[in-house]
């Protein structure tokens, strides 16, 4: 029987083919059903599964090299620490189930290493992992966490956290597919930006098993269970003329009459680091530092930001870097930031209002320090602008912090609908002000970016969101300031035409888009921009605005 081809979301474009590896979510610990009737026995069960989880992390070791291989094997120590098996006979000795002593066992053990404080507190994380792997194996259950099957793979998934997606090699997974997730949710934002084809919303994909070959195609969101190898030759090959011809294209962001459009890569990551600022752009045009502490348990120290941003700064020496504060809560967490209780953390106290309160203030206090302090020692130009400004008082207060700490272009981002309308007023505080479509689009359509069932509702192409745009960037033309945009809008090449004829003064995407939107914009003269964003603007649904520009 021929397998039937299953479509999502295109996210991140790319093909790729290779066996599925399932992301295994962690095991839920059954209910504790008391004593066991055989406690030696149970024990050596117990003592099984620690020896499976190390013997399965001393092979990964075996495959890995430099500090991944040092860190799997003394990783593979832990299970094996005969402390473990005596605490497990004493929960065990005191009537627990199996799965229960072992996750009694692993508590202890956490919290002495979070009582130690500092580097070990770091590592109470590594042994929640190693108890749901323990448990999965005494339960019979896959290994959760990111599979390692000794081959590169298609890494599918129910959904993916953002700092499951940051920990992905690209030289082991050739692309991703989740049967949940949202086209601009941070998941997606950070496939792109690694260059690896992606595939979100697609739940037909639960019934992908492991092994099975899929050729992806991350542009059109199709998804084809063992397809012919005669397609997979004739989709690859296609693939790599495309990437030669548009690695040709070269220089400034520059439409067909020479009008000057900033070309900007959106950086996530330090892995990013080298390939992003290898890319032909003037610059960053979204630094997003959060995702520099996803998988932190404590605040970084500035000493420790300094370094990270002058790595960044010294990658991007001469030119433009903007660098985005903090922009903590909603899908992005971070383990040191207190988040409270929110029902809606898309609308709480999320981005600059978590300055808000004394530890948020004292967080962007410490981030403008290191900035300011990274930025004087090298040649880069440093921007520096705050996510989820909703009004001009935020915009001038932020600037005028950035100023007392020596930052000269101070500016906002605007991704809260208050602060596009009244984009006037946001800019007369600060210096300039950056577009960020992704939330825009979701809190103008009202719309969770994470839905995918609300996919078309989350389409940048919504004639709402560019009327938005539009408003921001007239702002911006009168105010004589720069109005760029940096949500994934701009890696579109026909929707980055329109944002041009809307009047926005530079695109910033991930570094995989720019060539294809140089060359794009490269054909079409300003007055085409014009009216291309024109017919968009016309449309009344987000799909209907892509054909009418397509058809322009
Ligand atoms: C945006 O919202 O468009 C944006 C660029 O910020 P982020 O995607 O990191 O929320
Ligand atoms: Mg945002």
């Amino acid at each position: 029987m021929t397998a039937t081809e299953m479509t999502g979301i295109g996210v991140s474009p790319g093909t790729a083919a290779a066996p599925v590896a399932r992301l295994a979510p962690p095991p839920a610990v059954p209910a504790d059903t008391g004593p066991e009737p055989d406690t030696d026995a149970a024990l050596t069960k117990a003592r099984n599964a620690l020896e499976a989880v190390a013997a399965d992390l001393d092979a990964r070791a075996a495959r890995a090299d430099g500090p991944t291989a040092a860190i799997l094997s003394a990783q593979a120590m832990m299970p094996r620490d005969s402390a473990l098996a005596d605490k497990i006979a004493a929960a065990l000795g005191d009537g627990r189930s199996t799965p229960h002593a072992i996750a009694e066992a692993f508590a202890f053990f956490r919290s002495a290493l979070e009582a130690a404080g500092g580097y070990l507190a770091e590592r109470a994380a590594d042994l929640d992992d190693l108890r749901d792997r323990t448990i999965a194996v005494l339960l019979g259950l896959p290994m959760p966490g990111l599979p390692d099957p000794g081959h590169r793979f298609v890494l599918v998934a129910r959904d993916l956290a953002p700092a499951d997606t940051a920990a992905l090699d690209p030289a082991k997974v050739a692309a991703i597919i989740t049967e949940q997730g949202g086209p601009t949710s941070h998941t997606a934002i950070l496939a792109k930006s690694m260059g690896l084809p992606a595939v979100v919303a697609c739940p037909a994909a639960a019934a992908l098993a492991d092994g099975t070959e899929v050729l992806v195609d991350g542009g059109t969101g199709l998804v084809v269970p063992d397809p012919e190898p005669g397609r997979v030759r004739r989709v690859l090959d296609a693939e790599a003329r495309r990437a030669a011809a548009l690695a040709a294209s070269r220089g400034p962001g520059r439409t067909a009459d020479g009008h000057a459009v900033q070309l900007l890569v959106n950086l996530g990551s330090q892995a990013d680091l080298a390939a992003a600022a290898a890319v032909d752009s003037e610059g960053v045009g979204l630094f997003r530092t959060e995702f520099l502490f996803l998988d932190r348990e404590t605040a970084p120290t500035v000493d420790e930001q300094i370094e990270a941003y002058g790595q960044v700064f010294a990658a991007f020496s001469g030119r433009k870097v903007v660098v985005r504060t903090l922009d903590a809560g909603a899908d992005k967490p971070l383990p040191f930031v207190d988040h409270g209780d929110e029902p809606n953390p898309a609308l709480g106290v999320r981005g600059i209002r978590l300055a808000r309160t004394e530890a948020g203030a004292a967080l962007l206090d410490d981030q403008l320090t290191a900035i300011s302090a990274a930025a004087a020692k090298h040649t880069a130009d440093v921007w520096v602008m705050a996510p989820m400004v909703a009004t001009p008082g935020e915009a001038a207060a932020f600037a005028d912090q950035c100023r007392a700490h020596g930052l000269a272009t101070a500016g906002t981002m605007i991704e809260v609908p208050a602060a596009a309308l009244r984009a006037s007023r946001v800019l007369d505080g600060c210096d300039f002000a950056s577009l960020g479509t992704n939330d825009l689009g979701q809190y103008t359509l009202a719309a969770d970016r994470m839905n995918g069932a609300l996919a078309e509702l989350l389409d940048p192409w919504q004639p709402a969101l560019l009327d938005l745009v539009s408003l921001a960037a007239e702002a911006g033309r009168e105010a004589e300031k720069p109005v760029g945009v940096c949500g994934e809008a701009a890696s579109d090449p026909l929707l980055a035409c329109v944002l041009v004829g809307l009047g926005v003064t530079s695109l910033s995407m991930a570094p995989s888009a720019v060539a294809a939107v140089r060359a794009e914009l490269s054909t079409r003269t300003l007055a085409d921009c014009a009216g291309m964003a024109a017919e968009a603007l016309h449309a009344n649904e987000g799909s209907e605005a892509r054909l009418a520009v397509a058809a322009y």
